[in-house]
């Protein structure tokens, strides 16, 4: 095997599933983390096809069942919290035959990053501020100013990778905005939504939250912007006070919600964006996961997506026997047109992801009922089983 040492930046979901594979498979891992440690919030995600078979294949489906949310009903209300109209979760579910959770966001960070060989080299709180390679070698600067060499890089450091502006220039070559912001935290000590998932809607804008046992709530915001914000992507005061002043008189929980956000400690907020890209290397360095092909909120399958390629990229380096030219090509040859699929279906609901109207409120609503009669859930479930995505084992 050649080409062993491997530095990932990022230990998000693909970051976390990569160092995982590529350990397994021989390699040396060095997982780099600009947080102080794995980053917390997100909310819940429905995990089923690609990445649950990726995650069965590494041992951990049990650690997830723990952490699976298995809630029976998704409840849509109105600003006096009165269900207008639910959905059937569970019918969905057994659709899948029990090969389906629904995951906090950071639950499954956490399942993954707890699953790693503890002889893996993890660095938190430091990121890449500089990369040169030549024919033998990457040269990593560290923004604290040391330097080391590694035979590859991959970059699995999200919708704004910085490995990616580095190696392939400006995010904005690369970003396709679809006139959307969402935000996510966590609101301890507090059981707001009676362990229930409650969505609410006004034109434009919708909120969601789900309080789990432990009297924790989690919110999930998401409002309608035609052009791209101004503020700086670390910048969180600012961006707080865009969702405060987004929110505010909305009316439902809204207040009471916002209320809580300057003592989240897990506080989320992105544009809901595409990542699409002609090449996802460059020499002896790599992309994986939003970094390189974000498919957006907009498809749902953001983390199992993550996994996927995370898999595919590791296993094609262990079959070259760490060829990166030969393994970089294969992983993208393998995977990504299959993502390309996957962003163009998430983009067709681009338009009416959030309502604009009471009318489009309620039709939404009704899509929402009919899912739970098995002829939709069968309609709307085939694509979240990726059966178009074959898994080699390595
Ligand atoms: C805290 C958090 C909450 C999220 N919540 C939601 C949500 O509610 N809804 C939603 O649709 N998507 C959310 N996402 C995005 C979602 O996790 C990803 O779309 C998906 O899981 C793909 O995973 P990824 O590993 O490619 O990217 P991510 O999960 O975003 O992971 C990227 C990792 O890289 C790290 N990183 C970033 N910059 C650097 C750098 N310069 N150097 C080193 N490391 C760096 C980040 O801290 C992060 O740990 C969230 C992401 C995070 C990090």
């Amino acid at each position: 095997m050649i080409n062993r040492n491997i530095l990932i930046s990022g230990a998000g979901i693909a970051g976390t599933t990569l160092a995982f594979w590529l350990k397994k498979f021989g390699f040396n891992p060095t997982l780099l983390e600009i947080s102080p440690k794995i980053r917390e919030g997100g909310y819940a995600i429905d995990f089923m096809g690609a990445g649950y078979n990726v995650a069965e294949r590494m041992g951990i489906v049990p650690d997830l069942k723990k952490v699976d949310i298995d809630f029976s009903t998704l409840r849509f209300v109105d600003k006096n919290n009165n269900e207008k109209g639910s959905m059937n979760y569970q019918k969905i579910k057994n659709f899948l035959k029990g090969r389906a959770f629904t995951l906090l966001r950071s639950d499954l960070a956490k399942v993954i990053y707890n699953n790693l060989d503890k002889d893996i080299e993890v660095i938190f709180g430091n990121t890449i501020k500089n990369i040169e390679q030549d024919e033998e070698k990457v040269v990593i600067t560290f923004s604290n100013g040391t330097k080391q060499n590694f035979d590859l890089l991959i970059g699995a450091d999200g919708l704004h990778s910085n490995v990616r502006k580095l190696v392939f220039g400006e995010e904005t070559q690369f970003e396709k905005y679809y006139g959307y912001y969402t935000s996510s935290y966590t609101i301890n000590n507090a059981s707001i939504g009676n362990n229930a998932f409650s969505m609410y809607n006004v034109p434009y804008k919708q909120v969601a939250i789900y309080s789990n046992k432990e009297n924790k709530t989690t919110t999930f915001f998401i409002f309608t912007s035609i052009e791209k914000l101004s503020y700086q992507q670390h910048d969180s005061g600012k961006q707080k006070q865009i969702l405060k002043a987004a929110f505010g008189d909305s009316g439902w929980m809204c207040p009471q919600l916002l209320a809580e956000v300057d003592t989240a400690t897990d506080f989320y907020f992105d544009s809901i964006s595409q990542i699409k890209m002609e090449c996802w290397h460059k020499g002896r360095v790599s992309l994986v996961g939003d970094a390189c092909y974000c498919p957006s909120l907009l498809s749902g399958k953001g983390s199992t997506l993550a996994m996927a390629g995370a898999y595919i990229l590791a296993g094609e380096l262990k079959q070259a026997g760490g060829d990166f030219n030969e393994a970089f090509h294969q992983y993208e040859k393998l995977f990504k047109p299959f993502m390309e699929k996957k962003q163009k279906a998430a983009q067709f609901f681009a338009k009416s992801f959030i309502p604009k109207t009471n009318y489009g409120i309620w039709m939404r609503n009704l899509a929402f009922k009919l899912m739970s009669v098995s002829i939709f859930s069968k309609l709307f479930l085939s694509q979240f089983k990726d059966s178009d995505l074959m898994l080699k084992e390595y």
